[in-house]
């Protein structure tokens, strides 16, 4: 065809015609999500809460998580409650109507825990010392956490619903996804699962509005990815965590030394590319292969992404679209990129299924 060559928001727009996987933004902040639906996001794949916590609002959380004294552990919950109603509040205007799926709080509790010598006094040191821990990320994490602080997620989920009729009483209707993380077993999805509809029973009593929504989990431990069916039953959605899944699975941690060890074993050949970049499809893929069909054998229409960072990666892409998932997530600036791997993709499946049927 004559003509210049088209610009990149055409080739886009051809993409999007052919792709058929969603994409969406990891995102925690309502600027955030407006960056990445000018890149074309179709909604909110990942909003990290324990993001809303780090900087001026540490705080706050170690209060919840320190304080010894039952009423001022309280005092800080409802102050938590108010400062996420806001984030909330702002965050589904942004994302309209479109899918948001909300992370109830996920931090290895060394980012929360004051460092040693910096706690308020001798008692809050004396209680943060004991739960520091030599791992933290295989630590009190996730769901973890929010079982031993019972009243952390239905705090969260409270604000969220609370936030949500806020919203839709100026006419927009995110469509909500809550997600629960680091599961590795059926029990606590269905303790989590319990606090969220108290929550949502909460907000229905106070403002006479039920908030729709769906509840799912993060298939981000090896043992979820094995227990998929069981956890099916619980959850509408499943959402692979495949950077914890990464590290589970291969015992390489996400942030120390064993970048040495990729590097070296990239130079020998073992590896192609680092598997916290790329999905090894004979390892943690094969695991979310097999998490896809346990899960659809007992929830046939489950609906099922990837919010790792894998979810922005070309060949990840490709591989997460054989598999039949619904979406991708990545961060914002990887959204284009993530449109157009994934109509690669079909384009490539057309392509070997055309060069077989000859
Ligand atoms: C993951 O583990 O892949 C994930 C998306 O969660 P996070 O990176 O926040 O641990
Ligand atoms: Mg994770």
């Amino acid at each position: 065809v004559a003509g210049p060559p088209p610009d990149l928001s055409t080739l886009l727009e051809w993409a999007d015609e052919t792709r058929r996987l969603a994409v969406r933004v990891n995102a925690d902040t309502a600027a955030e999500v407006d960056t990445a639906v000018a890149l074309g996001a179709e909604g909110v794949g990942l909003c990290r809460t324990e993001h809303q916590f780090l900087g001026e609002r540490l705080p706050l959380i170690r209060r919840v998580i320190l304080a010894a004294d039952p009423a001022a552990r309280d005092e800080a919950l409802v102050a938590l409650e108010r400062a996420q109603h806001e984030d909330f509040r702002a965050l589904l205007t942004a994302v309209g109507n479109r899918p948001v799926t909300v992370r109830l709080l996920d931090a290895p509790l060394h980012e929360f825990l004051p460092a040693p010598g910096q706690a308020l006094d001798a008692a809050e040191e004396q209680r943060a010392a004991a739960l520091r821990e030599a791992n933290p990320m295989l630590g009190l994490r996730g769901v973890r956490l929010a079982l031993l602080h019972e009243r952390l997620y239905p705090a969260q989920a409270e604000a969220l619903f609370a936030a949500w009729v806020d919203v839709a009483a100026t006419g927009v209707r995110p469509a909500l996804e809550v997600m629960v993380p680091l599961i590795s077993l059926p029990e606590e999805l269905a303790a989590a699962a319990a606090y969220v509809r108290e929550a949502a029973d909460a907000v229905a009593a106070r403002t006479g509005v039920r908030v729709p929504y769906r509840l799912g989990t993060m298939v981000e431990t090896p043992r979820a990815a094995l227990l998929a069916g069981e956890l099916a039953e619980h959850a509408e959605f499943f959402s692979f965590g495949t950077n914890d899944l990464t590290q589970l699975t291969y015992g390489f941690s996400r942030d120390d030394v064993e970048r040495q060890v990729l590097a070296s074993y990239q130079e020998r050949g073992f590896l192609t590319a680092s598997p916290f970049a790329r999905l090894d499809p004979h390892g943690v893929g094969a695991l979310i292969a097999l998490a896809v069909e346990r899960a659809r054998s007992v929830r046939p229409g489950i609906k099922l992404g990837v919010c790792g960072e894998h979810g922005g990666d070309p060949e990840s892409i490709a591989f997460c679209d054989g598999l039949g998932l619904d979406y991708v997530s990545c961060s914002a600036h990887r959204v284009p990129v993530a449109r157009m791997a994934a109509a690669h993709s079909v384009l490539g499946r057309r392509h070997e299924e055309s060069g077989s049927a000859r």
